[in-house]
């Protein structure tokens, strides 16, 4: 029997909720109804956490949207204690100057704050109207006044596709964001997984020349990557996307 201790993870997720402000089209992960430990377990996970990986190391803290935890500040100085590098995934629709600055406080060194597309595409994709107006204002403030790095993590969908690369140049032309992370549109977590979900799923697209399109764009992104943009793919993932 092999009793060596298994090697340290690469990343480490949190998911500390499955609990959502909002109702995006593309996730089911508000439907979810889990039991969520109580506080008290999670902080002792942290301590066995911070026993068992180097300083440094990154962690995550997800949902489902974190900020929905009335402990979140309590996750973000645990970790922050142990030496975790504390990153949040976040909507952003909930974050406010003064639970920023709680945050900033706490020990949370990044933020992953998701937009999908500019204005209009974001706001029908999140079901949220005016979300992206405020998010894009919090980032503002963020990369503004604060030590937090922002990383902005978009979906490239056939409804965002188009947006994407004027997305980039709004971001990194005024907001000082650190990066920009393109992904696929992808199965929702919370549904049983099938091969074939794409065949189903609103977001993928399907038609001949909306694929072109999409293509398209991915081609203009590995481009914009190449002029310097700050965009967090290699170029070769946008070549691998389009085949
Ligand atoms: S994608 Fe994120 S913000 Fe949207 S419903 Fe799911 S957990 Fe909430």
């Amino acid at each position: 029997m092999n009793t060596a201790a298994p090697p340290p993870p690469g990343n480490v997720n949190l998911c500390v909720t499955m609990r959502c402000n909002l109702r995006c089209h593309m996730c089911a992960c508000p439907e979810v109804r889990l039991k969520e430990p109580e506080i008290d377990r999670w902080l002792g996970f942290i301590d066995r956490l911070g026993a068992w990986l180097p300083k440094g190391h990154r962690v995550l803290l997800t949902g489902g949207e974190p900020m929905v935890h009335k402990h979140i500040d309590d996750f973000v100085s645990r970790l922050a204690a142990q030496g975790f590098a504390v990153t949040m995934a976040t909507n952003g629709s909930l974050l406010t100057a003064e639970r920023v600055a709680r945050l900033e406080k706490a020990g949370l060194s990044h933020f992953n704050i998701s937009l999908d597309g500019l204005a209009e595409t974001n706001d029908s994709v999140r079901n949220g109207p005016g979300l992206f107006q405020g998010v894009l204002d919090i980032i503002h403030y963020i990369t503004h006044r604060t030590g937090i790095e922002v990383r902005v993590v978009a979906v490239i969908s056939d409804a965002s596709a188009a947006d994407m690369p004027e997305l980039v140049r709004l971001l990194s032309e005024k907001r000082k964001i650190a990066r920009i992370h393109f992904q696929s549109v992808i199965p929702t977590m919370a549904r049983p997984w099938s091969y074939d979900f794409f065949e189903r799923d609103a977001l993928w697209p399907r038609d001949p020349s909306r694929v072109g399109r999409v293509q398209s764009v991915l081609g203009e992104l590995a481009a914009m990557k190449d002029e310097g943009y700050p965009i967090n793919n290699p170029a070769s993932q946008f070549g691998l996307w389009r085949r």
